[in-house]
């Protein structure tokens, strides 16, 4: 099919959820794509689209065909040796004790206020189960997931809301302090908002929040569905800060590609779930499980989270060059290759023609410009990235 004719279908009989962009994506391979007519892209919003390893890598797409030949599905009412592999293998490399394997990252945070819900019930009766999250949060979109993220849009139209849910300003340390109170089961933070405009949490915010959970008991829960997993120069972005969640979620780049997300909680608060209280038919299931075993093997032993601090650091001094040049740029932020571009102006046709020009890149907010590439991400890529958006700013001066 032509782009044209992709475009034209899915105009016709797919819901419209997506303000998609007229482009239709056919092949990809480490960090570039290419449409139905073979033109080639660079692929910026990688991160979005959960290919922190690069399109197609090859042990990721091996493990697929390989469990894909084995079993694909079999039902959770048995034991699966991937599943139980990969959670060993998270548990191992993080703060967690005990992993809950789903399909996303909206399910991931719905398994997480669960468990928290259930946990302040059981330790601080019916009345403990106030979730406290941060304005310009992003968590998913099923209910409580849009109910957790703290921005009107997500949220209007779809009311009534469960209830029980309080925002404050992110790294706003007194607002958060006049917050937590002896009914809060937990505060659910992104170290790194992404969502919200690429907004990096300081110190002190992630450690007052540790101090009042502990303080409250009340449960910390990090989402690292976007931030997490070597995004951000370390495999959790947590690990910056030397805080630890209570529990941490996951999705986007644990298959590698392929769906999938999980809930990782150490033990003390693990046990609040017991047989019965929670499941996903799918979740955790061999095929998905097979490919986060290699994507997150490949993350941990391939030298990628090393590569996404250096080429990060790297990606942001040519951002921070670019500023120097451009007024209408107002800030260059973010850690690893996580990393934003405010400007004073709307980000609609720079994004637009970049894409004419073979870069993909987003921007969140109306005028902030977000930057996720594939982690494998090399120097010459990122020299080609910003080659073509001083080109599109230059122009854009004029
Ligand atoms: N949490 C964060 C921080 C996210 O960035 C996203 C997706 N952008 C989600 C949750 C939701 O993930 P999913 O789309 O897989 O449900």
């Amino acid at each position: 099919m032509t782009s044209a004719e992709i475009i034209e279908l899915t105009d016709k009989y797919v819901m419209r959820t997506y303000g998609r962009l007229p482009l239709a994506l056919v092949r990809g391979q480490g960090a570039r794509v290419w449409d139905a007519e073979g033109k080639e892209y660079l692929d910026f919003v990688a991160g979005l689209a959960v290919c922190s390893l690069g399109h197609c890598h090859p042990a990721v797409v091996e493990a697929i065909a390989s469990q894909a030949r084995k079993l694909m599905h079999v039902s959770n009412l048995y034991h699966i040796e991937p599943q139980a592999k990969l959670a060993q293998l998270l548990v191992e490399n993080s703060c967690g004790d005990r992993v809950f394997f789903c399909n996303s990252g909206a399910e991931a945070n719905e398994a997480a206020i669960k468990l928290a819900r259930k946990y302040g019930k059981i330790h601080g009766g019916q009345e403990k189960y106030e979730i406290i999250t941060a304005l310009k949060s992003f968590h998913g979109r099923t209910l409580a997931a849009i109910t957790a993220t703290a921005q009107p849009k997500y949220q209007k139209g779809f009311e009534p809301l469960p209830a029980g849910f309080k925002y404050v300003p992110f790294n706003d340390v007194e607002a958060l302090s006049r917050a937590v109170n002896p009914s809060t089961c937990a505060v659910l933070l992104e170290p790194v908002q992404g969502e919200g405009g690429v907004n990096v949490a300081t110190p002190e915010y992630l450690k007052a929040a540790r101090e009042l959970c502990d303080r409250y008991n009340a449960l910390l829960i990090f989402d690292e569905v976007q931030c997490g997993l070597g995004r951000t120069g370390k495999f959790l972005a947590y690990q910056h800060y030397g805080v630890e969640p209570d529990i941490f979620t996951l999705a986007k780049a644990l298959g590698g590609g392929f769906p999938i997300g999980a809930m990782v909680a150490k033990e003390k608060v693990a046990v609040a779930f017991s047989p019965g209280d929670h499941a996903s038919t799918f979740g955790g299931n061999p095929l998905a499980c097979a490919a986060g075993l290699a994507a997150v093997g490949c993350l941990l032993n391939e030298g990628v989270i090393e590569n996404a601090a250096r080429v990060g650091a790297y990606l942001k001094d040519r951002l921070l060059e670019l500023a120097g040049w451009f007024s209408f740029v107002k800030e260059v932020r973010g850690l690893g290759l996580m990393l934003g571009m405010e400007l004073t102006v709307e980000g609609k046709e720079i994004v637009s023609k970049c894409q004419d020009r073979g870069l993909l890149i987003n921007c969140v907010d109306n005028h902030i410009l977000r930057f996720i590439p594939p982690l494998v991400i090399t120097r010459a890529e990122v020299d080609e990235a910003v080659e073509i958006l001083a080109g599109v700013l230059a122009e854009m001066k004029q």
